[in-house]
């Protein structure tokens, strides 16, 4: 696994030696089985804006929130037995007089280490006089339930092999590739940066199949960017390990066939 880019919301790195399966289910794990944490109840003490209570709940669950994922349990694993405690569940208080605008850093949690990826996400206007009064619940579940607990926007595609045979005119290609993949140099044309490519096959065209250019189904390049509280790295680190847990338990029931 090599790692190309890496920063606060996103990372971008190349994996070998594995197969098309195994790159899905990785993207799949990441995307809807990494528990992360989002508001699931409100209660609403008194809401005089132009919006209903439910576009409001809606509108806090999508605010994405930061937690300590060692410290919270999935309500269904917790030792309450999902009835709710410090350990699967946190609130959130909101009080607010018009006139302003009320942003997600305005929320007040019951743990201050559970706080909104930004405060500054516009949840209602409350206009001279409009009170907003409530208190939401935020739990951890998976982006398999719904999508407000969804880990991370996850793409990936197969790396190619870029082959430059012999004929053609190839002075051309170097302008021709939209992804400026070739550089041509003394009188030599060669695949300067082969991870921009993104295999629109022009320059096979363009080369009457001089240049020959396949995807390699052992390596893939990924981007995942986190839309959660958990940062990029913990996504992808976090969904080797599910990953892992499953095919144990999948070769546990299958040890019972024999
Ligand atoms: S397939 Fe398209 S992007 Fe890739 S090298 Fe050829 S022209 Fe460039
Ligand atoms: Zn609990």
């Amino acid at each position: 696994m090599k790692i190309l880019e890496k920063g606060d919301k996103k990372i971008r790195f190349v994996v070998e030696d594995i197969t098309p399966a195994l790159a899905g289910e990785l993207r799949r794990v990441m995307i809807s089985e990494i528990p992360t944490m989002a508001i699931e109840w409100v209660d609403f003490h008194k809401n005089d804006s132009v919006l209903w209570d439910e576009i409001i709940a809606s509108r806090l669950g999508l605010i994405p929130l930061v937690f300590d994922a060692k410290f919270y349990n999935l309500k269904g694993n917790c030792k309450c037995g999902g009835k709710g405690c410090v350990h699967c569940q946190v609130s959130f208080k909101l009080k607010k007089k018009g006139p302003c605008m009320v942003y997600s850093g305005d929320m007040v949690p019951s743990d201050e280490k559970v706080r909104p990826v930004y405060d500054n996400i516009p949840i209602v206007e409350l206009t001279e006089g409009q009170e907003l009064e409530l208190e939401a619940f935020a739990e951890l579940n998976l982006g398999k339930e719904h999508a407000k607990w969804q880990a991370a926007v996850v793409g990936y595609r197969n790396v190619p092999n870029i082959i430059i045979g012999k004929g053609g005119n190839k002075s051309d290609y170097e302008k021709r590739c939209p992804k400026h993949v070739f550089v041509f140099q003394n009188k030599k044309l060669e695949v300067d940066k082969p991870l921009e490519c993104n295999m629109c096959l022009q320059c096979v065209e363009l080369s009457n199949g001089a240049i020959k250019v396949e995807a390699d189904e052992t390596k893939f390049l990924f981007n995942v960017e986190s839309t959660c509280g958990l940062k990029p790295e913990e996504i992808v680190l976090k969904s080797m390990d599910i990953l892992e847990e499953k095919l144990e338990e999948l070769s546990k029931d299958l040890s019972k066939l024999k």
